[in-house]
């Protein structure tokens, strides 16, 4: 009603400020989140869809705060964008999945892919290939087993930018492959040129596949168009066996989500590299 207004506008303000109040303390508290050891990750399973075997896994940043416990990606990882710590937190995500793999390597287990996420300020440093090539052959490990994830949005900003940075990081051996694809509206005319391996199509499509048939129609349309360009598609956010019925059925390779496997820490993964078949 429009009596409302103004206690709404007010309620509206006074979140937004308590909103502002408490982005400014984690970017504060974040500072020292990397010296403090409060950061850790979490390892989710990717499973190919012809065998059931795990083909990788996807590490995901965690923050342990002693205060306020567990404080989501979705949240931090934003302000750490703004305030330019997320460059350092990146290389450290990959220094700690290098030192990671090596120790499973000297342990005797079975080598895994791990995917870190990228973010858009790291992707753009001009010594991006160099530092993370130099982090992953110190640890005593091969660019060839790191998959770095670049979201849809970052790849389309300046396509002609990015696509050189992919092809460094291609030749370098890592493997490329595009984020949260399907909402940037991307053409193929330039995922042609790339040297990208791997289409993740984002969970929004993947959430209402069974019974939305724009979702289906979009989801179809990019297994199609991946399969013509050569590069494989795995579907995120899968928690059920009837999307997973869908996507076999279309004939997308893998997939990541909940109905597999919830992100694990390191030694409940280390369990799941025991048991499980690697492709
Ligand atoms: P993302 O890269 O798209 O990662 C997938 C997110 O979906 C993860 O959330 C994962 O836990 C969640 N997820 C996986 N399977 C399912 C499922 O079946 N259902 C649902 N509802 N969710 C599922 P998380 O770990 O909270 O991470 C959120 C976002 O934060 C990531 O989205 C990524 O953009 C960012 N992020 C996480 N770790 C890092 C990192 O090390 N560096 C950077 N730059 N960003 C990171
Ligand atoms: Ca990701
Ligand atoms: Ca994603
Ligand atoms: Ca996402």
């Amino acid at each position: 009603a429009k009596h409302d207004g103004r206690n709404t506008f007010r309620f509206f303000a006074q979140e937004m400020q308590e909103h502002s109040l408490r982005s400014l303390q984690l970017s504060i508290a974040l500072k020292e989140a990397l010296t403090n050891d409060q950061f850790h990750l979490v390892y989710q399973p990717q499973m190919s869809l012809s065998n059931n075997s795990m083909v990788g896994a996807e590490a995901l940043l965690r923050w342990e705060h002693p205060e306020w416990g567990t404080v989501s990606p979705a949240e931090f990882i934003p302000l750490a964008e703004q305030s330019g710590l997320i460059v350092q937190i990146g290389e450290w995500v990959i220094q700690q999945v290098a030192q990671q793999q090596k120790s499973w390597l000297e342990r005797g287990l079975p080598e895994v892919i791990i995917a870190v996420n990228l973010s858009a300020l790291q992707f753009h440093q001009p010594d991006l290939v160099e530092t993370i090539t130099s982090l992953v052959r110190k640890a005593g490990v091969v660019p060839e087993n790191i998959e770095v994830e670049l979201t849809e949005a970052v790849a389309l900003k300046d396509p002609e930018v990015a696509g050189t940075t992919i092809d460094a990081l291609s030749r370098a051996g890592f493997k490329v492959s595009i984020d949260d694809f399907g909402t940037g509206y991307s053409s193929m005319s330039y995922l042609k040129k790339f040297a990208v391996h791997k289409l993740k199509i984002d969970q929004s499509f993947i959430k209402d596949i069974v019974t939305d048939i724009d979702d289906q129609a979009i989801v179809t349309a990019i297994i199609q168009m991946a399969h013509s360009l050569h590069k494989t598609t795995i579907a995120e956010g899968v928690e059920t066996q009837e999307q997973l019925d869908f996507l076999r059925k279309k004939g997308c390779e893998e997939m990541q989500g909940y109905w597999y496997s919830r992100p694990l820490v390191t030694e409940q993964f280390e369990q799941f590299l025991k048991s499980h078949e690697l492709q």
